[in-house]
Parts: structure tokens; C-alpha cells; sequence
């Protein structure tokens, strides 16, 4: 298609875009007046007008039933998490059994690497990348001395190349093979936060275990943004949070996924606790833990059910829409965006850079732009005029277009108003 940079254009795809009315589902902040034009779905998704009536449920059913709320609300709370298998599976193209919601985001990988973290005299080695997200950095840290390791022996990041912004498929690769007998697990973020890279999960995850290495992924950024085969790729384990593009609300639930080939295996350790235990004997109050079959059984406390609801809304209206429309939505829009860049800095012969891949299997709704001369004041104006954006040391901004409420007009817009403000601040 040959984009043009022009708000006819701009409307004429929006026209046509089966996702156009989902942005009347989804509440906007306003900044002088108007709704903002907001590009930080992969930080907090924007909350869905119909996610309310879920946690009033919740609050009515407590407020009405108390205790018995528990078995005789419509939802009831004790399964309520089972309402996810269905539609949460086919956001990360899983089987129902190997989805479960629980806890946040590091947590649950924390409570993964239990079970697939076990290193051994030879075999203790993690893989993952250079620069990962802090919180992944802290939790490979405290891992591996958690066993007795050292930071600088047990973990192996790979790196970019120099003068590269991303990571080469082939370098992960060899890094494998050379780690080899010692590697016990390679962990890596699927799409990388900072720099919206999609890392080849399939490749990657086989590679792993050719080593004889377990593989899991952190999907932060890749749930609801991407399509996965977790299932078919044979990942071992995978966590997320719900509140990036799952505009789940803050701090809220994460989702899990564990291979199917693991829920039988008693070997496997895990921390445990009576959510986790078979589910028609959990009110027995039996000494012996007896784990129920599925991701499920790695659950510890009882679901804290004001969080998992607004998290139910945003799964149901995944499910009503799909992964497919989202990623044809998602190419589209991402195309257009840097395209609107690349005219405007052609206009203002601007010196910033796309450090995102330019291919768009290796990219998903997210740009990220390396201001060279503009700098912090640049994202200071597109604030306060209405862009909402992030900013990421040392001098990165982070866009991006989210297909459930993002329009071709936003993109317009903001070529418009990011011109402006270039205009602006280098005077
Ligand atoms: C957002 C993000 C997190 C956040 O972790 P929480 O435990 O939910 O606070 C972790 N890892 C990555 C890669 C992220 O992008």
C-alpha cells in the first residue's frame, strides 16, 4: 500500500478498519480538553468502558453474599479463574490446561524457575538477553544465588553487535551451542521492551532444548500484542502481566503458561500451597499436597478476585475479537506510523532513528525512536500536547499504536504535532 500524509488518507483507513469502533470501548484521558492521542498501551493499556460492571459485580456479590460468595455468587470465586483457560489459551495459543492467572508478573517467574530452574555441579547456566527489563536482571541475580552461584559465572547475556540496536537470531543461537553442557535454562523477554524487537521463539526455544536446556519466555510485552504457538513451539514455561496491552488495570494478575508434558511429572519441585491442591479434596483440609493436573496446579493462595476481574473483561473482548484481526490491525498501523515518521523527519530534516526492527516479523505495535538532537524537551512538548508517550534513558521514546483504540487519524495527528514541536524546540 502507498501511505500519504494526509488526514483524507488517514480517515479513509480508518474507514475501513473492522477495529475502528473499538476505540468508543476504552476510556481516554484528556489534555486540554481533548482525548489524548496515547501510545502507551505496552506500559498500561487503557481501561475498557465494560470492565466496571465486572468489578461491581465482584464488590455487589460480596457486599450481598459475603462468605457464601464464594460457591453462590454467578461467578462464583473459588473457579473463577477457570473462566480463563478458554479465552486466555487462545491468546497465547496454548491448551485451556496449560493456562492459569495468578499472582504478578515476576512472581510467577520466580515461581517457574522452582521448577525449571535446576541447576546442577555442570549444568547451572541461564541465557538471556543483554539489557534485559531490571526486574528480569533482579530475579536472574537472586536466582542464581539463591543455589550458591555467582552473577558473573551463571548468567550469559547476549549481546547486541556493535553499532546494532537489536539482537541477531544467529547470535542467540551460537551462544547456545557454546554454552552447551552448562546451559540450564534460557529465559529471554519475547518481545523486548525496550526496543519492541519479536524474538524468534520457535527457533530459539528448539535451540534450547537441542542443549538440553529447559526454555521459558517472558511475554510482558508480548501478550495480546503478538500471535504465539506456545503449545506447538514446546515451550516449557511462560509468565506475563495483564496490564501492557491486556488493559487489565494496574498491578494487576498475571497469566501463566506450563507445557502440558510437565503437569504429570511428580519429580518437578514446586512451592506449593492449597489453591494448587486437586480441587474437589481442597476443602478436606488433607496434610498431602496432591497437585491438580494442569497450570493450575502451580497456584498457591486463593485468586484475589478484584483483580482478576477486570482482567476477565479484557480477556472476553480478546476472545471476542482475535489475535488475527489485532495483528493485521497492528501491521498496518505500526507501517503507517513509520512511515508519518520518516516523512516528518525527511520535513524538518530531523536526525532521530527507528532502533526498532524495520521488518515486520521481527516487530509488533511498537516503535521506538533515538532522539539525537531533540532530547528530553521534545517529549516534554509532545506532552503537553496531548501525545502520550514514555521516555527511556538515554534518550529513547517509546510509541506505541495499539490496534484496539489507536486510529490512522492519531498517527496523522501526532506526524503533525511531532513536527511542531521538533520546530519548536530547536529554536
Ligand atoms: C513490564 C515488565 C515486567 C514487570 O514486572 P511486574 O512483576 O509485573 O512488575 C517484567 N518484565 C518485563 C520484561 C516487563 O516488560
Amino acid at each position: 500500500m502507498t501511505f500519504e500524509n494526509t488526514i483524507e488518507f488517514a480517515q479513509r483507513l480508518d474507514a475501513q478498519d473492522k477495529l475502528n469502533k473499538y476505540q468508543d470501548e476504552f476510556i481516554f484521558p484528556k489534555v486540554n480538553d481533548k482525548k489524548v492521542i496515547y501510545f502507551t498501551g505496552n506500559s498500561l493499556g487503557l481501561q475498557p468502558k465494560r470492565t466496571k460492571a465486572y468489578v461491581d459485580e465482584v464488590m455487589e456479590d460480596w457486599a450481598n453474599l459475603a462468605v457464601e460468595g464464594h460457591f453462590y455468587a454467578e461467578k462464583p470465586w473459588w473457579d473463577y479463574h477457570e473462566r480463563f483457560a478458554n479465552p486466555l489459551s487462545k491468546v497465547v495459543g496454548a491448551l485451556p490446561s496449560e493456562v492459569t492467572v495468578m499472582n504478578t508478573l515476576t512472581v510467577n517467574l520466580h515461581l517457574l524457575m522452582v521448577s525449571f530452574y535446576r541447576p546442577t555441579k555442570t549444568r547451572y547456566k541461564i541465557i538471556c538477553e543483554e539489557k534485559a527489563f531490571p526486574s528480569d536482571q533482579y530475579m536472574f541475580q537472586s536466582q542464581v544465588h539463591s543455589h550458591g552461584y555467582k552473577t558473573e559465572d551463571a548468567i550469559v547475556e547476549i549481546k547486541r553487535r556493535d553499532g546494532e540496536h537489536n539482537i541477531r537470531t544467529e547470535d542467540v543461537l551460537a551462544k547456545i551451542e557454546e554454552v552447551g553442557d552448562e546451559l540450564a535454562l534460557v529465559l529471554i523477554g519475547g518481545v523486548n521492551y525496550y526496543t519492541g524487537q519479536v524474538f524468534d521463539m520457535k527457533t530459539i526455544t528448539a535451540a534450547g532444548h537441542k542443549a538440553g536446556a529447559y526454555v521459558g519466555w517472558d511475554l510482558a510485552h508480548a501478550a495480546g500484542n503478538i500471535k504465539m504457538e506456545l503449545h506447538d513451539w514446546n515451550v516449557d514455561f511462560a509468565a506475563w502481566c495483564s496490564y501492557k496491552y491486556m488493559n487489565s488495570g494496574p498491578g494487576n494478575a498475571s497469566g501463566c503458561f506450563v507445557h502440558d508434558k510437565h503437569h504429570q511429572d511428580a519429580d518437578l519441585p514446586r512451592f506449593a500451597g492449597w489453591w494448587g491442591h486437586n480441587k474437589e479434596r481442597r476443602f478436606k483440609m488433607e496434610p498431602t499436597f496432591d497437585p491438580v493436573h494442569g497450570a493450575d496446579g502451580w497456584q498457591i493462595s486463593n485468586l484475589p478476585i478484584l483483580s482478576l476481574a477486570p482482567y476477565l473483561a479484557s480477556v472476553e473482548m480478546f476472545d471476542e475479537i482475535g489475535m488475527d484481526s489485532i495483528v493485521e490491525k497492528r501491521d498496518l498501523i505500526t507501517s503507517y506510523l513509520e512511515f508519518i515518521l520518516q516523512e516528518i523527519d525527511k520535513e524538518v530534516d530531523s536526525t532521530f532513528e527507528i532502533i526498532t526492527p524495520s521488518s515486520p516479523v521481527e516487530r509488533a505495535s511498537q516503535l521506538s525512536v533515538l532522539l539525537h538532537g531533540e532530547g528530553r524537551s521534545l517529549f516534554d512538548f509532545l506532552m503537553e500536547n496531548g501525545v502520550i508517550t514514555d521516555w527511556r534513558e538515554p534518550n529513547v521514546i517509546r510509541l506505541a499504536p495499539v490496534p484496539l483504540y489507536t486510529s490512522f487519524a492519531d498517527i496523522y495527528e501526532f506526524g503533525q504535532i511531532l513536527k511542531r514541536g521538533i520546530l519548536q524546540v530547536e529554536k
